[in-house]
Formats: structure tokens, C-alpha cells, sequence
């Protein structure tokens, strides 16, 4: 079994995970907000059957345990049956309890992907600079076949589904730069924009330097979201105890701005990560009331309307909308895009993206895409905006194969570019904290 956590944050109180699971009062409101339920009409992959399958497991009454690892693996963690629930069951964070029950150890590469993350980000770098090379040559799309008749069916799929492939890392371009005297804000570089999207983080920091003057790069580790999901919650808060430090060294009381809603939403959890140390606990809320999702830091900014003929629309990250409780920024975008902004049905419904949900069930992942993107057709958009690495990911890969006349782009990017049209070019003041 892998460690849990144990307890959990409820809206009763702290309470043991079985007491969080008996909260479920089995109404079913939840069912038709779940993206896996309305997919396959399973009552075992709804809101409702996974919280029963936890209790049931946690009573030790479960017989069919590869019934219940099925169940618990295909939920998506999306949080729609929590907004959706009257009592606000947490059952992503049950579903995550029952599925370290169940497993005996992390899968060898989520082991190997956090010893990287823990303190090896020069031998990441290396390896990630490499399989970028051998993509770049065509090799690993030869290699597909292969990985997946040696069993590595997702890492085939992540191939499948990754297109960029940066030659520089976030953190080599941000950790450079010079550090203003009085920084305003601290930028924490998500592991997506840091060694996939550096387009998306320096987006981030140029609208915030536009819109709130100078800040400082906290040149940041995992936030510890990849062995919280998928490995041991030692591990996670080991990271999350680093990203803390490293924040009252930088700027204590400083806000934290980040732009992977999935990995904000963690950052503002870190609480939760330590209900039995009440000195860390104290300690990760003060840090957890400091941090912005870049949805936060940017719904108010000060855009000029334009001209441009694209139509936009906004998917909202479910780490946005239901992880941190944040509206989608419409007013922002009606405002810059006039009539050119359409919203999206559904927008608040996950898009199948969900971390390496993609990769390790692709088949029902794309069932959750299909409704997504078809949503997206219905609009007629050509650029879609989000929030969170996953859902551009996943988006891109939905868009291309469903959607070709659409785009995605992360929502800093928009503001970024809008705030510099007209504007004298803007040299960088922001360094590694
Ligand atoms: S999780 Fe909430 S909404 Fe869903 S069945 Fe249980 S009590 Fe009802
Ligand atoms: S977290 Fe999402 S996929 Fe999982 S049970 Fe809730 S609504 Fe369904």
C-alpha cells in the first residue's frame, strides 16, 4: 500500500478519508456533471460510485479489487461532481486515497520522474534535451511501435500527443535575468511551461511586468502535484516544503503568481498536505493565501479593444473552475474582443486532459475530447484560450484531429501580446529569486 494522506479538508472540518467518503449521502446530483459517467453511463465511474467503492474498500467489505482499481483509475480528478454536490465531497482527493490503498508502490516512472524532480534538475534537463532531439529526428515516432509492445503504451501515447519540443528551458532563460531592487510579485514556473511551453511562462512574466511593474523569478521546483496524484505523499510534500522555503526567502508575503491552473490549484492545497504539523500547516497557508492562478492576475488587466477578426473562445481548466473556484475571465475577454468572444457550452467540463489521463486511457480520454471539441466546432471559434499545461496539451492534439481550422493558445499569451501591441519594446527585469 502507498502512503495516503490520511485525512482531508472538508467543509465539516478536518475529517479521517472514511468519514470524508460517508459524507456521500448517494443523491446522484453528480452524475450528470461527470465527464467518465455521461461516457460510459457506468455507475462505477460516477462521483457516487467511486466514493462508495472507497468506503466499501476502506471497510475492508470490497472483494472485486480490479473492479475498484478500474473505477478509481479512470476518474479524471476533474472536481465536477464536487462543485456540483451540495456537501462539497471531496472525491478527487478520495479517489487519490483509495487508489494509494490499492497500489502497492508508484509506477517505476512517476519513481523516476520525481527522484528528478527532487533535487536532479541538471540530469532532467539532460534527459529531456535528448528525448526532444531524437523527436525532433523523427525517432520516437519510429519508436512507437516498440514502446508499446514493451508495454510502454503511454509514454507512445505522450509521443503521440506532445508537439513542442523547446530547445531552452524556462528557468535558463528566466534565471539570467536581473533582479529588480523592490520586486512586486514572484513568478513559480510550473513544470509545463519550465520544460514545455517557456513561451507560456515568459507570456506570464511579461504581462506581469506590464501590468504590475517589476518581479522576481523564484526559480521554483516541482510543486510536488506528479507523486500527490500518481506516488507517495512523502514525496510530494518534500517538494512542497522546498517551494515554501524558497518563497519566505524570496519575498515573504509577496503574491506567488503561476500558470498551470492544475499545479496553482496544488499550491493553494498545501494545507491539506499537513494537517499532522501544525508549524508546516501554519506555514503553507500563509504561502497558499499568497498565491494567484494567472486567471486571478489577469481577469482585471487593462486591454484595448481590437479590431482583430478572430473569433475566441475560453475552456476553462477544471484546476480553474473547480480545484480554486475561479470564474472564467469573460469580462476580460468580451472587452478585448467585443463581439469576436464567444463563450463555449460546457466550458467548465474537463477536456480528458487531466495530467497523463491521456496517455493511460486514451480511448475514453478521447470520448471526454470529442464532446469538448465539438463544443468548440459549435462556436465557430479559431482561437481557443485556457489555463492549465494539460488542457493545451490535450487541446492541441483535439484540435488537430477534430478542429483543424482551430488553435489553442494559454490565456497569458493573449494578454501579453495584446498588452504589447502598440507598446515601445519592453526589456525584462524579472531573475532567479
Ligand atoms: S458526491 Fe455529493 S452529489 Fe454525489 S452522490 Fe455523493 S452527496 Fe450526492
Ligand atoms: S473528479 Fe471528475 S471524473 Fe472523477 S468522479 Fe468527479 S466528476 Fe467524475
Amino acid at each position: 500500500m502507498s502512503q495516503g494522506l490520511g485525512r482531508l479538508i472538508t467543509d465539516l472540518g478536518d475529517r479521517s478519508t472514511y468519514d470524508a467518503a460517508s459524507q456521500c449521502s448517494r443523491c446522484g446530483y453528480c452524475e450528470q456533471a461527470c465527464p467518465t459517467y455521461v461516457a460510459t453511463g457506468r455507475e462505477s465511474q460516477s462521483g457516487r460510485g467511486r466514493n462508495q467503492l472507497v468506503r466499501l474498500m476502506l471497510e475492508g467489505k470490497l472483494s472485486d479489487l480490479g473492479a475498484a482499481e478500474e473505477a478509481l483509475s479512470t476518474c479524471l480528478l476533474c472536481g465536477a461532481c464536487t462543485t456540483a454536490c451540495y456537501a462539497h465531497v471531496p472525491t478527487a482527493d478520495i479517489v487519490l486515497e483509495g487508489r494509494r490503498a490499492l497500489a502497492e508502490k508508484p509506477p517505476w516512472l512517476v519513481r523516476v520522474l520525481t527522484w528528478l524532480l527532487v533535487g536532479h534538475r541538471d540530469a532532467l534537463s539532460l534527459l529531456l534535451k535528448s528525448s526532444y532531439l531524437l523527436k525532433r529526428a523523427g525517432l520516437s515516432r519510429l519508436a512507437r511501435p516498440f514502446l508499446r509492445l514493451a508495454g510502454f503504451d503511454g509514454l507512445a501515447e505522450a509521443d503521440a500527443h506532445v508537439d513542442e519540443t523547446p530547445s531552452r528551458f524556462l528557468f535558463e532563460e528566466l534565471g539570467r535575468r536581473k533582479r529588480p531592487a523592490e520586486p512586486r510579485w514572484l513568478y513559480f514556473a510550473p513544470c509545463g511551461p519550465n520544460y514545455l511551453y517557456p513561451r507560456v511562462g515568459l507570456a506570464t512574466v511579461s504581462a506581469l511586468e506590464s501590468t504590475r511593474g517589476p518581479g522576481a523569478f523564484l526559480d521554483n521546483g516541482c510543486c510536488g502535484l506528479l507523486p500527490y496524484n500518481y506516488g507517495e505523499v512523502e514525496d510530494a510534500r518534500c517538494l512542497a516544503r522546498a517551494v515554501i522555503e524558497k518563497s519566505e526567502k524570496s519575498g515573504a508575503g509577496l503574491p506567488v503568481v503561476a500558470d498551470c491552473s492544475s499545479c496553482t490549484a496544488f499550491l493553494k492545497s498545501y494545507p491539506q498536505l499537513f494537517l499532522e504539523e501544525p508549524a508546516w500547516r501554519a506555514r503553507a497557508e500563509r504561502f497558499a493565501e499568497s498565491v494567484q492562478d494567472a486567471v486571478e492576475a489577469f481577469s482585471g488587466a487593462d486591454i484595448e479593444p481590437s479590431t482583430s477578426a478572430e473569433t475566441v473562445t475560453y475552456h476553462e481548466s477544471c484546476r480553474a473552475c473547480h480545484g480554486q473556484g475561479l470564474p472564467a475571465p469573460a469580462q476580460l475577454l468580451s472587452r478585448a474582443c467585443g463581439d469576436k468572444f464567444t463563450e463555449l457550452p460546457e466550458s467548465s467540463v474537463c477536456c480528458g486532459g487531466a495530467g497523463a489521463f491521456s496517455f493511460v486511457h486514451p480511448e475514453l480520454s478521447d470520448e471526454v475530447l470529442k464532446r469538448k471539441i465539438g463544443a468548440v466546432a459549435r462556436t465557430r471559434a479559431s482561437l481557443v484560450l485556457t489555463s492549465s499545461t494539460s488542457c493545451l496539451i490535450q487541446l492541441a492534439h483535439g484540435l488537430k484531429k477534430y478542429y483543424p481550422q482551430g488553435r489553442v493558445m494559454h490565456l497569458s499569451e493573449f494578454v501579453a501580446k495584446r498588452l504589447s501591441q502598440g507598446k515601445p519594446e519592453h526589456h525584462g527585469t524579472t531573475t532567479g529569486a
